[in-house]
C-alpha cells in the first residue's frame, strides 16, 4: 500500500454537489480495510512527537480519520460543527463561500490554553472551512495548531490562506 494506491482508489464524482464541481469521495478509498490502516499511521506517525493532545476534526468528514488520528495519537478528540449542532456554549466564525456564507462552530471548553492540537479535514479546497476553525482554536487559546488534510486541490491555492498560521501536511494532492 502507498500514496498512490490511495490516489488511484478515491472517486470523482462530476457535478456534485453542484455543477462543476468535481467531488473528491473518499468512500472508495476507506472501504479497503488496507488503506483505513495505512492512511492512519502514515499520518500519525507524521504527527508523533510533536506534542499533540487534542485532535480537532471539521464536520463530518473530518470526524473520521480525526477521531482515528485521536486514538493513534493518545489525544482528546474535538468536533468543529456546522451552526446549531452542538448542544452547550459555542465560539462561531463566518465565513464567505463563493455564492454567500456558512460558518463553523467550537465548544467554548473545548480547548485548554496551551493546548497542542491537530486540525483536521478530508480536503483542503479555498482554505475558508479550515482558516475558519483554525481561527476558533486560536482564540479559544491553543498553543499551536498543525493541520492535516488528506487531499489537497492545489490549483485552488487554499495553502496561501493558511501557511502564514499553521504548518500544513497533505497527502495527496490534485
Ligand atoms: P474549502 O473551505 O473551500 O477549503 O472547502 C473545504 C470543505 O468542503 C471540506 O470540508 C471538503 O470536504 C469540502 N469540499 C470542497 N470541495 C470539495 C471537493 N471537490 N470534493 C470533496 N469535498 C470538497
Amino acid at each position: 500500500m502507498d500514496i498512490n494506491a490511495v490516489k488511484q482508489a478515491i472517486r470523482d464524482v462530476p457535478d456534485f454537489p453542484k455543477p462543476g464541481i468535481l467531488f473528491k469521495d473518499i468512500t472508495t478509498a476507506i472501504k479497503n480495510p488496507e488503506i483505513v490502516s495505512f492512511l492512519s499511521k502514515h499520518i500519525a506517525d507524521y504527527y508523533r512527537n510533536k506534542g499533540i493532545n487534542k485532535v480537532a476534526g471539521i464536520e463530518s468528514r473530518g470526524f473520521i480519520f480525526g477521531s482515528i488520528l485521536a486514538l493513534q495519537l493518545n489525544a482528546g478528540f474535538i468536533p468543529v460543527r456546522k451552526p446549531g449542532k452542538l448542544p452547550a456554549e459555542t465560539l462561531k466564525k463566518t465565513y464567505s463561500l463563493e455564492y454567500g456564507e456558512d460558518a463553523v462552530e467550537i465548544h467554548k471548553d473545548a480547548i485548554n490554553p496551551g493546548d497542542i492540537v491537530l486540525l483536521h479535514d478530508d480536503l483542503l479546497a479555498t482554505g475558508g472551512t479550515a482558516l475558519a476553525a483554525l481561527e476558533l482554536l486560536q482564540e479559544l487559546g491553543a498553543k499551536k495548531v498543525y493541520t492535516n488534510f488528506l487531499i489537497e486541490l492545489e490549483f485552488l491555492k487554499g495553502i496561501e490562506r493558511l501557511k502564514e498560521y499553521t504548518e500544513v501536511y497533505s497527502l495527496i494532492k490534485y
